[in-house]
């Protein structure tokens, strides 16, 4: 592809747990763009198979077959340390493998070249976003640098830094990070415009792969979207299902053969996949099987699953969402139930009849909005957002208007470890804050500020952001010196801290330190480079394979072209005699020289034809 300038439109990033979607605005309307396979949604797996890397649908599709060096999940793992709970309980499902690095951030190994290699989540994430940027740009024609990413509205500053830095390794510009439930009501809003009178309050649940979200928000007329309220778990969605299934499974097998399978990569990298596609089944049929021949020291598995079965196994989930729904997201919004004009679902996993009708109990019987398309709405929104901030001149774009909240409460640590909240969860953003606290012991001539975002009273319960020192108070007795910290939180959602110290006005902004996880500028650079490296290692293989298939396909030619009569009979015999030596000489190269270089093959090419000219 002719990459023409820098002039393509920003694109919008549905960058989800299992299946990725990349729309734009194009022709005064969005248009979500295939992949090279023609899919709308591209799996969010990236594999290493000898020397060649997948990513999208081909990595998906190996995943049987390799599923050591099959990674998917890294949104899972994204912004969260090696010794978070989830990430240990994850682990143990995953086929794939994770270290403990540097600073408890966690890594995932993999077999590449015939090396081990290390890779962070923002690494494998980028890997994701730069296929979706190449799709977009062999859809538009021209490089694309601007994106809109969308994040779960309840993924706290580390898990949105680690997504921008994600779009940065993956050379793009993330111009704006949009909530994604917020991005599914902007597609909802737009599709539905004619008809939405006055204001309509909507609650937007959002159950996905791997995270679960719920936004009360109000649209007006005219394209005002205020979000009044947002709660979720950036810990569940479909895989929770999945692996359900896949426990189930594994205690069956155990039961009917004594043997236990889940140390076999392979047999569940197998039975994962068919868990997934039962489940899918289950959401329109009442019964299915799964059946693997050969699981697991060559004996089969076949289980006949139902889907009260599917839902037993799940019904803590679904239990857990709905007590999300009414506990945290229409209590904290201040909203009735009865209030609540539109319910949208958005998400794969809200084809489940059974999230369906425990919602729709919820809601008296009332109708459940099914219209956005759950797989594309976000990245519809994203695509939307994309356009508003590059300029789009469309009177809807333009007049449109979002209002977020940023979804956990931000504070310091005071003394007693106790957390001293400066910006509380659901405080319309960007927006900022700041409290001034006093010195606790005589002539003190620092500070730590400990920055956590989270909801429980204890500072450690909460999630640990970062830190940093201010130091220079001028000498003064306990609580005369003063000192000021504030919040900043942009329209991305991500924060900023500042102290000041009164007295002297001396500043010193947060730095976040290694101990939170987060990537430095130099460290960035490192994988943007690295990412680079990868692209073009990547180029490298499609060139020498093409190559490779070139000549294989020039020979298999010309052998059906030495039979041919007229071939036989007019051409000189000892013509003829060196036409087929060159031909048989290069097919035994070829099977020798499996891993012969883009210029081998492509010289071997060359000089066949130069011999066998009269096949051409
Ligand atoms: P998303 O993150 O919105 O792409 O959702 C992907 C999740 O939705 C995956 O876990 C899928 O297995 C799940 N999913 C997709 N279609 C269905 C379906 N028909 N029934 C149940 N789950 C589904």
């Amino acid at each position: 592809m002719e990459k023409k300038g820098n002039d393509a439109p920003a694109i919008g990033i549905d960058l989800g747990t299992t299946y990725s979607c990349v729309a734009v605005w194009k022709h005064d309307r969005v248009e979500i763009i295939p992949n090279d396979q023609g899919n709308r949604t591209t799996p969010s797996y990236v594999a290493f198979v000898d020397d060649e890397r997948l990513i999208g649908d081909a990595a998906k599709n190996q995943v049987a077959m390799n599923p050591a060096n099959t990674i998917f999940d890294a949104k899972r793992l994204i912004g969260r340390r090696f010794s978070d709970s989830n990430v240990q309980q994850d682990m143990k499902l995953w086929p794939f493998k994770v270290i403990r690095g540097h600073t408890d951030t966690p890594k995932i190994v993999v077999s590449y070249k015939g090396q081990e290699k290390e890779f962070l989540a923002e690494e494998i994430s980028a890997m994701v976003l730069g296929k979706m940027k190449e799709t977009a740009e062999a859809y538009l024609g021209k490089a694309v640098k601007n994106a809109v990413i969308t994040v779960p509205a309840y993924f706290n500053d580390s898990q949105r830094q680690a997504t921008k830095d994600a779009g940065t390794i993956a050379g793009l510009n993330v111009v704006r990070m949009i909530n994604e439930p917020t991005a599914a009501a902007i597609a909802y809003g737009l599709d539905n415009e004619s008809e939405i009178v006055g204001r309509l309050n909507v609650l937007v649940f959002y159950l996905g792969g791997g995270t679960f979200d719920v936004s009360v928000m109000t649209i007006e007329e005219g394209g005002v979207y205020e979000v009044k309220a947002v709660a979720g778990d950036t810990h569940l969605g479909g895989e929770d299902f999945d692996n359900r299934i896949v426990d189930h499974c594994v205690s069956e097998f155990k039961k009917k053969s004594n043997k236990d399978l889940s140390g076999n990569q392979r047999a569940m990298g197998r039975l994962r996949f068919a868990c997934e596609k039962a489940k899918r089944t289950l959401s329109c049929t009442t019964r299915t099987s799964i059946d693997l021949d050969g699981l697991h020291e060559a004996v089969d598995f076949s289980l006949k699953l139902t889907r009260a079965k599917f839902e037993e196994l799940n019904m803590r989930s679904f239990n857990k969402c709905i007590r999300i729904v009414e506990k945290s997201c229409l209590n904290d919004a201040n909203m009735k139930k009865s209030c609540v004009d539109q319910v949208i679902l958005v998400g794969g996993s809200t084809r489940i009849p059974k999230v369906q009708h425990m919602l729709q109990e919820f809601f008296d019987g009332k109708d459940l909005c099914k219209s956005v398309n759950p797989d594309e709405a976000v990245a519809y929104g994203a695509a939307v957002m994309a356009a508003k901030v590059s300029g789009c001149s469309d009177k809807s774009v333009q007049d449109m208007l979002l209002c977020d909240v940023t979804p956990l409460s931000l504070g310091v640590e005071v003394e007693g470890q106790v957390l001293s909240v400066v910006i509380p969860r659901n405080t319309p953003i960007p927006t900022s804050n700041a409290k001034t606290y006093v010195t606790t012991s005589d002539n003190q001539y620092a500070v730590s500020v400990n920055v956590y975002q989270g909801e429980r009273s204890r500072s450690t319960d909460n999630h640990f952001l970062g830190k940093f020192r201010i130091s220079g108070i001028p000498p003064a007795l306990k609580g005369f010196s003063e000192v000021m910290k504030c919040f900043e939180i942009d329209a991305d959602g991500i924060l900023t801290v500042t102290a000041v110290i009164v007295s002297t006005g001396k500043m010193k902004k947060l730095v976040i330190s290694n101990e939170s996880g987060r990537l430095s500028k130099e460290e960035i650079e490192k994988m943007v480079n690295d990412a680079e490296r990868y692209k073009l290692e990547d180029l490298a293989f499609e060139k020498k394979a093409k190559a490779y298939n070139d000549l294989d396909d020039c020979l298999y030619k010309m052998k059906y072209k030495m039979k041919e009569y007229n071939i036989r009979t007019s051409v000189h015999p000892a013509i003829l005699k060196e036409m087929e030596k060159a031909i048989a000489e290069t097919t035994k190269w070829l099977e020798d020289n499996q891993t012969a270089s883009f210029s081998e093959l492509h010289l071997k090419k060359v000089h066949l034809e130069f011999v066998c000219k009269l096949l051409l």
